[in-house]
C-alpha cells in the first residue's frame, strides 16, 4: 500500500464524504493505482475533472501514483487559470452534441428548442448511451454518476439540478452555451432540422384559423410535421429570449 495527500476543488467536493470535503486529507492507495482510479473510488466522476496535479505538475488520469504523492484535483471551468497546462484530455469535442440519460426527456427538449443536437429515448440503456457517445462525440447528461465514471465515457456532465428549467440554465452556464445557441432550428420530437417550407406547399394540413393568420412555416422532414410561430411558439420564444439575455 502507498499513501497520498488529495485537495479536491470547488464543487468537485460535493461527490466527496463531507469530512474530506474542502481539506488536503491523505487517503491509502492500492499499488498501481492511477489517478483516475483513486479519484473515482473517492466519489468523483472523471467526467467532472478538468486538471490533475500531482506535486504541482499536470498529469493525465494514467499517472501512477507513488507514496507521498499530493494530488490536487480541479473541475471544468474553475476559475483558476489553467490554460498553460496540459489538460486531461487532449481536445474538446468540435461540435456541442450531447446523449441525455432516460430522466432528463425535459432537459432534452429544452436542448433542442435552443438547437443543440441532443439524442434520447427513454429506452436507452447505460451501455448503449455509452457505445453511441464515444462513436458520435456526444457528451453524455446525467444524474447518474456511475453512468459518468464508464471507461470510455470522455465527456459527460452531471446535472445537479432537479427541474429542467434549471438544468438548462446549469448547463448554459457550465458550457457557455448561449454564444452557440441556434433556437428553433431542430425539431423537438425528432432532433432532426427543420427546414422552411413554402406557405402554398403545407396549406391543405392547416386548420383554417392558422391559414389566414400566419405566413411562415417550417417543416421537419422525418416526422413532417408543419410549425409555425403560434402561441405556443411565442411562450417558448420567452424562455429562449430569458436564457440568452441572462448569460450575456
Ligand atoms: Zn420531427
Amino acid at each position: 500500500m502507498v499513501s497520498a495527500t488529495f485537495r479536491f476543488y470547488e464543487e468537485l467536493n460535493d461527490f466527496l464524504a463531507p469530512e474530506r470535503r474542502g481539506h488536503e486529507f491523505a487517503c491509502p492507495c492500492a499499488r498501481a493505482a492511477s489517478t483516475k482510479h483513486m479519484i473515482e473510488a473517492l466519489g468523483v466522476p472523471h467526467t467532472e475533472v478538468e486538471l490533475v496535479l500531482v506535486n504541482g505538475e499536470s498529469v493525465g488520469f494514467d499517472r501512477l501514483l507513488h507514496d507521498g504523492d499530493r494530488v490536487a484535483v480541479y473541475p471544468k471551468f474553475e476559475s483558476l487559470d489553467i490554460t498553460p497546462l496540459l489538460r486531461v484530455r487532449a481536445q474538446p469535442l468540435r461540435e456541442t452534441r450531447f446523449i441525455a440519460d432516460a430522466h432528463l426527456g425535459g432537459l432534452a427538449h429544452l436542448l433542442r428548442m435552443t438547437g443543440f443536437d441532443t439524442l434520447y429515448d427513454n429506452a436507452f440503456r447505460d451501455d448503449e448511451i455509452e457505445h453511441i457517445a464515444a462513436a458520435q462525440g456526444r457528451i453524455v447528461l446525467t444524474r447518474d454518476r456511475g453512468l459518468l465514471k464508464r471507461r470510455t465515457i470522455t465527456h459527460g456532465c452531471y446535472v445537479r439540478t432537479l427541474r429542467s428549467a434549471k438544468q438548462i440554465r446549469e448547463l448554459f452556464d457550465r458550457l457557455d452555451l448561449a454564444r452557440s445557441a441556434r433556437p428553433f432550428t431542430l425539431c423537438l420530437h425528432c432532433n432532426a432540422p427543420l427546414a422552411a417550407v413554402e406557405k402554398a406547399l403545407v396549406a391543405a394540413v392547416l386548420p383554417p384559423g392558422v391559414r389566414e393568420r400566419y405566413e411562415r412555416f417550417s417543416t421537419c422532414d422525418v416526422c413532417k410535421r408543419v410549425f409555425w410561430e403560434g402561441t405556443h411558439w411565442q411562450r417558448m420564444r420567452a424562455m429562449v429570449d430569458e436564457l440568452l439575455a441572462q448569460t450575456a
